[in-house]
């Protein structure tokens, strides 16, 4: 679905993204881990059109869109920090990419109530986000990133502000929601367990280099190398 060659991204001199290469598949669940500074959110901001990489190409079913702006691209995104409307009710916060989007309006109504049912929060559509928990904020968000029906989720961390229980709920949430709509999900965490628990595959990195990806079981049981053995070791 999304083929990424060569990615490379410098910063002044720094390299922050050294020849990444990736081969994302339609529907799977992906997830990036790797410690902080390692250039997760630096790969992902490149998928979304946010940055531009200083080399390599991104191919989507096969057309170049390396140079294509972000709002052309269609993708779905929960990232953190990325806040709702505080003046917009739960309902109008979902419908807004379908707004901009010009979907006409009974249309609107059907697709919102269908994703909010979807993130189990209908009874809360005419509620402002200051009268939700902070999971259920985190919710809407998720809501309002799949009415539109993106091609593709790219998610950046969007669980790590809540707590341990909530977290966990969310996970399985999440989980659900994957399996539920079939969006192909680009996620990302420093959370190795999170990270095992959630994805059909992970990719790691360290350093702005992809060191292996794989599914859950065999980079854990097969790590490619010393550092992979011992990230993934440090699961509590
Ligand atoms: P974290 O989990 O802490 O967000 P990350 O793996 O997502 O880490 P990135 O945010 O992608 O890492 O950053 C990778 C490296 O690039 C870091 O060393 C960071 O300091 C650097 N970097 C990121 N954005 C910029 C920028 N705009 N200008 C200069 N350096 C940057």
């Amino acid at each position: 679905q999304l083929q990424a060659t060569g990615i490379r991204k410098l910063f002044g001199g720094f390299v922050a993204l050294d020849d990444i290469s990736i081969d994302i598949e339609r529907g799977e669940f992906l997830t990036l881990l790797g410690p902080s500074g390692s250039g997760k959110t630096t790969f992902l901001n490149i998928l979304a059109g946010f940055e531009a990489p200083t080399g390599g190409r991104l191919l989507q079913d096969g057309t170049d869109i390396t140079h294509r702006p972000a709002e052309e691209r269609d993708f779905g995104m929960v990232f953190q920090g990325y806040a709702l409307f505080p003046h917009m009710t739960v309902e109008r916060n979902v419908a807004f990419p379908l707004r901009v989007r010009k979907v006409a309006k009974a249309e609107q109504a059907e697709r919102v109530a269908k994703a909010l049912e979807v993130v189990g929060l209908s009874a809360h559509a005419g509620k402002r986000p200051s009268e939700l928990s902070g999971g259920q904020q985190q919710r809407v968000a998720l809501a309002r990133a799949i009415v539109f029906e993106p091609d593709m989720l790219l998610l950046d961390e969007p669980l790590s502000a809540l707590d341990k229980n909530l977290r966990e709920q969310l996970q399985e949430e999440l989980q659900r929601i994957h399996r539920e709509i079939r969006t192909t999900f680009v996620f990302v965490t420093h959370d190795q367990s999170e990270a095992l628990a959630l994805s059909s595959r992970v990719a790691i990195f360290n350093h702005g280099r992809l060191q292996q990806i794989g599914a859950p079981d065999e980079v854990y049981t097969r790590p490619a190398s010393r550092f992979v053995a011992e990230f993934l070791g440090q699961i509590n």
